[in-house]
């Protein structure tokens, strides 16, 4: 790949710029092939996909970027379709994208269905693309990250994020989000587990779904929610999160739900907050991708291949001590990798550095 020879940065070839124009002029193959590069594996593809992101980077960061979370079956993709119709009954664009952990390791994925979808699928103005397979969490976290900046770039009103609840992927999904939303169901036990699981104080705004089937049953979740969240500290000044009742099903409380939303929006703009959390989202971003390259990084170097299994082994086995045993791994990295063929003087400095 062509460098530029005073910043070192990759240059961008022309047909990436011909990409990066189609995003910016909104062609939703252009978008589609962009995201696609952006989640290849191959370091080539990597390389032109970043340098096209540094270029977008200045025309994102309009969107309301809305994550949404719940148990499955709490009716997630039934929210988002019902959110997304309505929303582009409004006149606004809207993109949608998964964090599936599962997907990582069984190569399904939560909007691999697009059934589960079909009205939005349809719509010219909505952007449907489902998590990446690949990767660990943390892979395919970065590339959902990455293509919601593409996708602001396309102009896209809102970009929701959904997210299942299992694992890290909340907290994952709550770093790149302006809000999180958290889907609860109207049965005692739901709500105490998100409780319990410490889920529930990293919700902006909680939405009791599924009012339809029983209001009293959704009526008395939505009070012992508000009453488990006013025990918490809240995370900020100018926000308490509201409990909102509403049907998926049949369209009730939507309009509710993204009032709310845009209420939280203004109060985070006018405060400075939502400002100072992207900030925040996009340091913490930079050392989560240091880390995740450090790691990768080290697991690469061929000394750390050579030597691993056997200090795994001695750790396992009790000879060695962990922290001794990380330290010595971690001690390659600052060496050079060894020859091919080390001769017998540099092993023997190698075990006795
Ligand atoms: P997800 O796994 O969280 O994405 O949940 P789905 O959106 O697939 O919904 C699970 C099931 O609940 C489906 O059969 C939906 O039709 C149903 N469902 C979702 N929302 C509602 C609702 O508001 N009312 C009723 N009665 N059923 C709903």
């Amino acid at each position: 790949m062509m460098k530029d020879l005073t910043t070192g940065k990759p240059l961008l070839m022309a047909a990436d710029l011909k990409l990066m124009e189609g995003v910016l002029a909104r062609q939703p193959r252009a978008l589609a092939k962009a995201i696609t590069l952006t989640e290849s594996t191959r370091a080539d593809h990597q390389a032109r996909a970043g340098a096209m992101l540094d270029k977008l980077l200045p025309f994102t960061g309009k969107s309301v970027r809305l994550g949404i979370s719940g148990s499955p079956g709490a009716g997630k993709s039934t929210f988002i379709e019902a959110l997304g119709v309505y929303l582009i009954g409004l006149g606004k664009r809207v993109a949608v994208l998964a964090v599936d952990p599962s997907s990582a390791i069984s190569g399904g994925s939560i909007l691999g269905d697009k059934t589960r979808m079909e009205r939005l699928c349809q719509e010219k103005d909505a952007f449907i693309r489902p998590s990446p397979s690949h990767g660990s969490l943390g892979g395919v976290a970065e590339k959902t990250r990455e293509t919601m900046l593409i996708c602001e770039a396309a102009g896209y009103d809102v970009v929701l994020i959904e997210t299942v609840g299992v694992g890290q992927s909340e907290t994952t999904v709550a770093g790149m989000c302006d809000m999180f939303a958290l889907i609860q169901l109207p049965n005692a036990g739901d709500d105490l587990q998100a409780i319990k699981k410490g889920i529930i104080e990293l919700a902006d705004i909680i939405v009791v779904n599924k009012a339809d089937l029983d209001p009293e049953a959704a009526a008395i979740a939505r009070g012992q929610i508000s009453g488990a969240l006013g025990l918490l500290r809240p995370a900020s000044a100018n926000w308490r999160p509201p409990v909102v009742e509403a049907s998926a099903a049949t369209g009730k409380g939507i309009d509710t739900f993204w009032a709310e939303v845009e209420k939280h929006s203004k109060v985070m703009t006018e405060s400075g907050e939502l400002q100072a959390r992207r900030r925040r989202q996009a340091v913490d971003w930079m050392w989560a991708m240091i880390d995740a390259g450090l790691r990768a990084r080290f697991r690469r170097h061929p000394t750390v291949r050579r030597d691993l299994d056997a200090v795994i082994a001695a750790v396992a086995s009790g000879e060695q001590g962990p922290s001794a045993a990380a330290y010595q791994l971690l001690g390659h990295l600052d060496l050079p990798a060894p020859p091919r063929s080390p001769d017998a003087k540099a092993q023997a400095a190698e075990k006795n550095p």
